[in-house]
């Protein structure tokens, strides 16, 4: 992550920019507040800015239809809510479930490479 990062110096520049200070924030308070390494500090923070993000701009699967696979949920196959209103289906192998967190967390990848942050070496959406 570049602390240089024009977004981080001006105020009121949306929900991007929050994010990247967030981010930032989050980094220098795993380094120094916890001590872990900053490579550490970068990947566990970049975790939480895709939550974040996910949490406020991501894009969640109408009612009805399961957020891994897409198809409907029906009544008698059985399925879980994740706590945010949606829901994937229940399966032995979890594959929906692995589904919906790999496209949420690569839709939030985009979003913050595409204001300038450097997703830390190391860090896989797997
Ligand atoms: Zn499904």
């Amino acid at each position: 992550m570049s602390l240089r990062n024009p977004l981080l110096a001006k105020p009121n520049l949306g929900h991007l920019a929050l994010m990247a200070r967030f981010y930032q924030e989050r980094t220098e308070a795993r380094e120094y507040d916890v001590g872990h390494s900053r490579s550490e500090a970068e990947r566990l923070a970049w975790g939480e800015t895709q939550l974040r993000w996910h949490a406020e701009r991501g894009k969640k699967a109408p009612p009805g239809i399961c957020a891994g696979c897409q198809r409907d949920l029906k009544d008698i196959e059985p399925s879980i809510e994740l706590g945010d209103g949606t829901r994937v289906h229940l399966r032995h192998d979890h594959g929906c479930l692995i589904k919906h967190g790999q496209r949420w967390r690569s839709a939030a990848d985009r979003a913050l490479i595409a204001i300038g942050l450097e997703k830390p070496h190391g860090f896989t959406n797997d």
